[in-house]
Protein backbone atom coordinates (compact mmCIF):
# COMPACT_ATOMS: atom_id res chain seq x y z
CA UNK A 1 0.00 0.00 0.00
CA UNK A 2 1.46 3.41 -0.86
CA UNK A 3 2.74 5.51 1.99
CA UNK A 4 1.74 9.42 0.79
CA UNK A 5 3.72 12.10 3.09
CA UNK A 6 1.03 15.43 3.07
CA UNK A 7 3.57 18.20 4.17
CA UNK A 8 1.57 21.71 5.08
CA UNK A 9 4.29 24.84 5.41
CA UNK A 10 5.03 26.31 8.02
CA UNK A 11 3.01 26.49 11.08
CA UNK A 12 3.53 27.88 14.96
CA UNK A 13 5.73 30.61 15.16
CA UNK A 14 7.07 30.72 11.39
CA UNK A 15 3.60 31.89 9.28
CA UNK A 16 4.95 31.99 6.75
CA UNK A 17 3.54 34.60 3.49
CA UNK A 18 0.50 36.84 4.41
CA UNK A 19 -1.52 38.81 2.41
CA UNK A 20 -5.36 40.16 2.03
CA UNK A 21 -6.20 39.12 5.51
CA UNK A 22 -4.43 35.58 4.55
CA UNK A 23 -1.64 33.29 6.72
CA UNK A 24 -0.42 30.87 4.65
CA UNK A 25 0.67 28.83 7.60
CA UNK A 26 -3.04 28.35 8.27
CA UNK A 27 -4.32 27.71 4.50
CA UNK A 28 -1.88 24.79 4.14
CA UNK A 29 -2.85 23.25 7.05
CA UNK A 30 -6.22 23.46 6.24
CA UNK A 31 -5.71 22.39 2.26
CA UNK A 32 -3.90 18.75 3.95
CA UNK A 33 -6.70 18.21 5.98
CA UNK A 34 -9.05 18.50 3.23
CA UNK A 35 -6.81 16.51 0.71
CA UNK A 36 -6.00 14.05 3.68
CA UNK A 37 -9.86 13.40 4.05
CA UNK A 38 -10.63 12.89 0.79
CA UNK A 39 -7.91 10.42 0.40
CA UNK A 40 -9.08 8.35 3.00
CA UNK A 41 -12.29 8.36 1.06
CA UNK A 42 -10.65 6.36 -1.41
CA UNK A 43 -8.68 3.82 0.21
CA UNK A 44 -5.58 1.63 -0.42
CA UNK A 45 -3.06 4.40 0.48
CA UNK A 46 -1.42 5.35 4.07
CA UNK A 47 -1.59 8.93 4.47
CA UNK A 48 0.49 10.68 6.93
CA UNK A 49 1.12 14.51 8.36
CA UNK A 50 3.79 16.06 9.32
CA UNK A 51 1.67 18.70 11.38
CA UNK A 52 -2.14 18.48 11.92
CA UNK A 53 -2.26 21.59 14.26
CA UNK A 54 -0.84 25.09 14.28
CA UNK A 55 3.01 24.12 15.46
CA UNK A 56 6.51 24.90 14.52
CA UNK A 57 8.27 22.02 12.71
CA UNK A 58 11.76 22.22 11.68
CA UNK A 59 11.98 21.60 7.85
CA UNK A 60 14.68 18.40 9.10
CA UNK A 61 11.46 16.52 10.97
CA UNK A 62 9.31 17.37 8.08
CA UNK A 63 11.88 15.12 5.98
CA UNK A 64 12.68 12.91 8.75
CA UNK A 65 9.05 11.82 8.89
CA UNK A 66 9.10 10.50 5.51
CA UNK A 67 12.20 8.84 5.44
CA UNK A 68 11.39 7.11 8.64
CA UNK A 69 7.50 5.88 6.64
CA UNK A 70 9.68 4.81 3.76
CA UNK A 71 6.66 6.69 2.33
CA UNK A 72 6.07 6.68 -1.24
CA UNK A 73 5.75 10.22 -2.37
CA UNK A 74 5.77 13.40 -0.79
CA UNK A 75 3.73 16.51 -1.08
CA UNK A 76 3.89 19.88 0.10
CA UNK A 77 1.61 22.65 0.10
CA UNK A 78 2.68 26.43 0.45
CA UNK A 79 1.01 29.74 -1.08
CA UNK A 80 3.33 32.26 -2.68
CA UNK A 81 3.55 35.95 -1.88
CA UNK A 82 5.58 38.66 -3.73
CA UNK A 83 3.57 40.17 -6.24
CA UNK A 84 2.68 37.44 -8.51
CA UNK A 85 -0.40 35.23 -10.08
CA UNK A 86 -1.03 31.54 -10.37
CA UNK A 87 0.53 28.51 -9.76
CA UNK A 88 4.04 26.77 -9.57
CA UNK A 89 5.21 23.64 -8.63
CA UNK A 90 8.84 22.75 -7.25
CA UNK A 91 11.00 19.56 -7.57
CA UNK A 92 14.24 19.03 -6.65
CA UNK A 93 17.09 19.91 -9.51
CA UNK A 94 17.91 17.30 -11.97
CA UNK A 95 15.28 15.34 -11.42
CA UNK A 96 13.07 16.27 -14.88
CA UNK A 97 13.80 13.41 -16.23
CA UNK A 98 13.14 10.33 -13.33
CA UNK A 99 10.07 9.03 -11.40
CA UNK A 100 9.65 12.76 -9.91
CA UNK A 101 9.61 14.86 -12.59
CA UNK A 102 6.76 12.73 -14.21
CA UNK A 103 5.12 12.79 -10.82
CA UNK A 104 5.58 17.26 -11.51
CA UNK A 105 4.47 16.94 -15.01
CA UNK A 106 0.64 14.84 -14.00
CA UNK A 107 0.40 16.53 -11.12
CA UNK A 108 0.83 20.50 -12.52
CA UNK A 109 -1.77 19.35 -15.38
CA UNK A 110 -4.07 18.06 -13.18
CA UNK A 111 -4.45 20.66 -10.93
CA UNK A 112 -3.99 23.67 -13.77
CA UNK A 113 -7.27 21.93 -15.75
CA UNK A 114 -8.97 22.75 -13.01
CA UNK A 115 -7.44 26.02 -11.67
CA UNK A 116 -7.44 28.10 -14.91
CA UNK A 117 -5.10 31.03 -13.39
CA UNK A 118 -1.76 31.94 -14.66
CA UNK A 119 0.23 29.10 -15.21
CA UNK A 120 3.93 29.94 -13.73
CA UNK A 121 5.27 26.69 -15.23
CA UNK A 122 6.92 23.54 -13.88
CA UNK A 123 10.00 24.68 -11.78
CA UNK A 124 13.33 23.01 -9.56
CA UNK A 125 14.71 24.52 -6.71
CA UNK A 126 16.79 23.08 -4.21
CA UNK A 127 14.15 23.13 -0.93
CA UNK A 128 15.17 21.65 2.05
CA UNK A 129 12.47 19.16 2.18
CA UNK A 130 12.79 18.15 -1.68
CA UNK A 131 16.13 17.74 -0.72
CA UNK A 132 16.15 15.80 2.21
CA UNK A 133 13.86 13.05 1.17
CA UNK A 134 14.15 10.46 -0.14
CA UNK A 135 11.41 9.43 -2.03
CA UNK A 136 9.39 11.67 -5.01
CA UNK A 137 9.17 14.78 -3.74
CA UNK A 138 6.80 17.89 -5.05
CA UNK A 139 6.24 21.03 -3.58
CA UNK A 140 3.27 22.76 -5.04
CA UNK A 141 2.62 27.13 -4.41
CA UNK A 142 -0.81 27.30 -4.64
CA UNK A 143 -1.60 30.91 -5.69
CA UNK A 144 -0.72 34.20 -4.28
CA UNK A 145 -1.82 35.72 -0.96
CA UNK A 146 -0.60 38.92 -2.25
CA UNK A 147 -2.91 38.92 -4.76
CA UNK A 148 -6.58 40.67 -4.69
CA UNK A 149 -7.25 38.02 -7.95
CA UNK A 150 -5.71 34.66 -6.13
CA UNK A 151 -6.71 35.52 -2.57
CA UNK A 152 -10.46 35.91 -3.61
CA UNK A 153 -10.52 32.63 -4.80
CA UNK A 154 -8.14 31.18 -1.79
CA UNK A 155 -11.33 32.71 0.31
CA UNK A 156 -14.08 30.61 -0.93
CA UNK A 157 -14.72 27.59 1.01
CA UNK A 158 -16.16 25.99 -2.52
CA UNK A 159 -13.11 26.60 -4.12
CA UNK A 160 -10.69 25.35 -1.32
CA UNK A 161 -13.19 21.76 -1.43
CA UNK A 162 -12.53 20.99 -5.31
CA UNK A 163 -8.79 21.88 -5.18
CA UNK A 164 -8.28 19.90 -1.98
CA UNK A 165 -10.43 17.34 -4.06
CA UNK A 166 -8.29 17.63 -7.50
CA UNK A 167 -4.94 17.54 -6.09
CA UNK A 168 -6.34 14.17 -3.94
CA UNK A 169 -7.56 13.28 -6.91
CA UNK A 170 -4.23 13.34 -8.78
CA UNK A 171 -2.22 11.51 -6.02
CA UNK A 172 -4.57 9.00 -6.46
CA UNK A 173 -3.95 8.59 -9.49
CA UNK A 174 -0.24 8.87 -9.25
CA UNK A 175 -0.18 6.34 -6.30
CA UNK A 176 -1.35 3.40 -8.66
CA UNK A 177 1.69 3.68 -10.15
CA UNK A 178 3.91 3.79 -6.68
ZN1 LIG B 1 5.61 28.64 2.07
Amino acid sequence: MPVIVLDAGHGGKDIGAEGNDLIEKKLTLQFVLKVEKYLNTKGNMSIHLTRRKDVFVPLENRSQIANRLNSNLFVSFHHNAGGGTGFESYIYPGLKNTTTGEIQKQMHKDIMTFLKVRDRGRKEEDFAVLRQTKMPAILLENLFLDSVMDAELLKKAIFVDELSQTIADSIAKIAVNL
